[in-house]
């Protein structure tokens, strides 16, 4: 249920795929705030020499999240850490340069910093284009946080796809408008927002999209936009979309949603479209607040999720806890 699922799905073939033959069993190892490791958990479910290991924050994510990181079983396993997402990602970074780790286990990450999970996204923008009415070329608006998403629009972009403009649309964690203004680009500590998948304050992808552009400020400026969507606007702008049109947007949904208004009140001859990325019961706790629980439609997935039973490991939030349950396990 969230746009990352495509790109989880993807990069779990690729890499049963390639790794055929390997005698090793290969460890994923994520570390997730929620939403990317209910898409890894659902994408590597049931592949052939994966073993997915997800560390989440106890109490940290949101109830559904939760449910869809520790209930599937087989080769997906949740640790989860009393700590907060900042000391899971630790934990894992650690893991990684783990002398000992590395010779025992095949170590390898799955989020927005590896390619194979954005390079699929690409199709969301053909799809889109595919619908478009007008003769002239779309805006299009992304909620961004690690810029796959928008970095996959721009691989889409340079191999043709016609678009007019992209906004990179951030919450209060927008160190991109800065880049665009200033020309100099400095990462932040992350501000927890309710669009909390985009709570990034140092883009990963950030190097990739200066790249794409061969680092020509001004050649990004033509092409991408910044903007930032405070909490409050993001909340009021749920509200008056569901009060106007009877859709219900989540929180990164509605940064986008706010960003691209925000553009056209400036390019009234434009039009554009925005990339949703989350159903909303993802975001439940947060959206409730706004238009009312009732107002949310459960799909039937989720209510299977109720009937589950979780099942977590709890751990510490130390770096040898982790190592030692990976190698007994291993
Ligand atoms: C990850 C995520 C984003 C941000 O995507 P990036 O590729 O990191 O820019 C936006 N919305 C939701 C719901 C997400 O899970």
């Amino acid at each position: 249920m969230a746009f990352k699922d495509v790109g989880a799905r993807f990069m779990s073939r690729c890499l049963s795929y390639f790794s055929k033959g390997n005698n090793k069993e290969i460890t994923v190892l994520v570390a997730t705030a929620g939403d990317t490791g209910s898409a890894v958990a659902n994408g590597f479910l049931g592949i052939k020499g994966i073993d997915v290991i997800i560390l989440y924050p106890s109490g940290k994510v949101s109830k559904i999240q939760e449910l869809q990181l520790t209930t599937l079983g087989k080769n997906i396993t949740a640790l989860e850490v009393q700590g907060t997402f900042d000391d899971c990602q630790r934990m894992v970074k650690q893991a990684f340069v783990d002398k000992l780790l590395n010779k025992q286990l095949s170590l390898t990450s799955a989020n927005s910093i590896n390619i194979a999970c954005w390079l699929p996204q690409q199709f969301y923008y053909f799809y889109a284009l595919q619908q478009w009415p007008y003769e002239f070329k779309p805006v299009i608006s992304i909620p961004s946080g690690n810029f796959g998403n928008i970095c996959a629009g721009l691989l889409a972009y340079f191999s043709g796809a016609p678009v007019r403009h992209f906004i990179a649309a951030c919450n209060s964690n927008d160190v991109f408008s800065d880049y665009i203004l200033h020309q100099i680009f400095s990462p932040k500590l992350a501000i927890a927002t309710i669009s909390n998948a985009m709570d990034v304050g140092n883009p990963s992808n950030f190097v990739r999209l200066l790249e794409m552009f061969a680092h020509k400020h001004a050649h990004i400026k033509e092409v991408v936009s910044g903007c930032c969507v405070n909490d409050e606007i993001t909340a009021s702008t749920i509200a008056d979309v569901y009060n106007k049109y009877n859709y219900l947007l989540e929180p990164h949904g509605a940064v986008a949603y706010r960003g691209l208004l925000q553009y056209l009140e400036k390019h009234p001859d434009e039009k554009g479209i925005l990339l949703e990325t989350a159903h909303p019961v993802k975001f439940d706790d947060v959206v409730k607040t706004i238009v009312g629980m009732e107002v949310i439609e459960i799909p039937e997935s989720v209510n299977d999720l109720f009937n589950r039973k979780k099942k977590s490991i709890v751990i510490k939030p130390d770096f040898n806890e982790l190592k030692e349950f990976l190698i007994a396990r291993n």
